[in-house]
């Protein structure tokens, strides 16, 4: 008989930035027997999804549901809106934002990188000032990344949307909302986005495997003049089915009764109670690592990310070795370092199915994981989170 470890009793933490822990409810809904794709039930289930992402988007335009990752949902923006060749200008200031420039030209889209340093937000005038020099208007998209979860910085989409209309640029706006989507203010249509992509496995408190284009009429319009060639992604077909609350493939269903029941959880909530918990949980957390005095990778305040802190490792240190101790000792999954800060920084994902005494056995794991890994840092951490949760109150009555 093989012998359970004891330090793997009681429940897994699992403080990546996504996928992140899912509501009993939600699993509960998707331990269901499967109904018809085709049938009554199945449809209204649909529509009433279909409406009520519409809210959570705050988009008066049609949000198309795919059974893929964020991957897919990226494509799906770009297929459906521009042609072969065509010009993109990208802002890049993270992993993910990398990796989207990386699928579009895997796609044979042009693209142009307006690069960061990976600890502030973009640079809005950069923006601006590159579409001034664009007289001919041959950037036909912009893409920026809202929250970039491998980083915890949060790029202001409203501001690169006032770079496009100063410079009367006419390129689409195609944003990233994958870990910001139910966990910060996200304004489709105020904040003039032409296409929104986002997924399940973040805000919306479900498992990984559903993601979405929100699309605005220009993005519409822009869809009927692409060139690029797409069967499956084509927004034309999906929405034409959707008018009848069916898909043109076999759905996945045990997904979809997932995130109706999430939907409804977080309208049950109120969108602005479920910012207001992430933006105090994402203080704590900012100040447990004050007080243990690492630094936090994002350098502007107001840039911080609601749904995830990545704290950098001391000069020296390996953010992976520390990661492990605290997964062998505590049994929590802490977010790895991306690309180019693989190893110097750790993320704590503070999103989604998640509360004050979550937060507090989180950073207790950390502080001590912090001793047994031996990474200098202060003690108190914790106290300094646990001070804040309490001062600033608890959920409102
Ligand atoms: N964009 C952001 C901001 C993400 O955080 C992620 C994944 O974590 C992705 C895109 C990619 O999504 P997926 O891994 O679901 O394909």
């Amino acid at each position: 008989m093989q012998k359970t470890d004891s330090k793997r009793r009681g429940q897994h933490f699992l403080q990546i930035p996504g996928p992140a822990n899912m509501p009993d409810r939600v699993l509960r809904a998707m331990a269901r027997p499967l109904i018809d794709h085709r049938g009554p039930v199945f449809a209204r289930m649909t529509l009433s999804i279909l409406e009520r992402l519409q809210c959570v988007f705050k988009a008066s335009g049609p949000v198309i549901v795919y059974p893929a990752s964020g991957h897919g949902a990226w494509e799906a923006a770009l297929v459906n809106t521009l042609s072969p060749g065509d010009r993109i200008l990208a802002c890049e200031n993270g992993h993910f934002a990398a990796k989207w420039c990386e699928v579009a030209a895997r796609l044979g889209f042009e693209v142009e990188r307006i690069s960061g340093d990976w600890r502030r937000g973009v640079e809005p005038a950069a923006i601006e000032a590159r579409l001034a020099e664009d007289g001919q208007h041959a950037f036909k998209a912009v893409m920026v990344v809202h929250n970039e979860t491998s980083t915890g910085v949060v790029n202001r989409v409203c501001d690169v949307r006032a770079a496009l209309d100063r410079t009367a640029h006419p390129a689409l706006l195609l944003v990233d909302a994958v870990s910001s989507l139910a966990t910060s203010e996200y304004c489709h249509d105020d904040w003039g986005v032409d296409v929104t992509v986002s997924a399940s496995q973040k805000g919306l408190m479900m498992s990984p495997g559903l993601s979405f284009n929100a699309v605005s009429e220009k993005a519409l319009a822009a869809a009927k003049e692409s060139q690029t060639p797409r069967a499956f992604w084509d927004w034309q077909s999906i929405l034409s089915f959707n008018e009848r609350g069916f898909f043109p493939y076999t759905p996945a269903t045990t997904l979809l009764f997932g995130l109706d029941e999430a939907l409804g959880m977080l309208l049950e909530e109120g969108l602005e109670c479920v910012f207001a918990r992430h933006a105090r949980l994402a203080e704590a957390t900012r100040r447990a690592a004050g007080a243990w005095g690492l630094e936090v990778q994002c350098l502007d305040r107001d840039a911080y990310s609601n749904t995830t802190t990545a704290l950098r490792m001391p000069e020296g240190y390996d953010a992976d070795v520390l990661r492990q101790t605290i997964l062998e000792n505590f049994d929590m999954s802490l977010g790895k370092g991306l690309g180019k800060v693989e190893g110097k920084l750790f993320r704590i994902g503070h999103l989604g199915n998640f509360n004050d005494l979550m937060l507090t056995a989180t950073l207790g794991g950390v502080e001590m994981g912090l001793s047994l890994a031996g990474v200098p840092h202060e003690q108190g951490g914790v106290r300094a989170a646990a001070d804040y949760l309490v001062s600033s109150g608890s959920v409102e009555e």
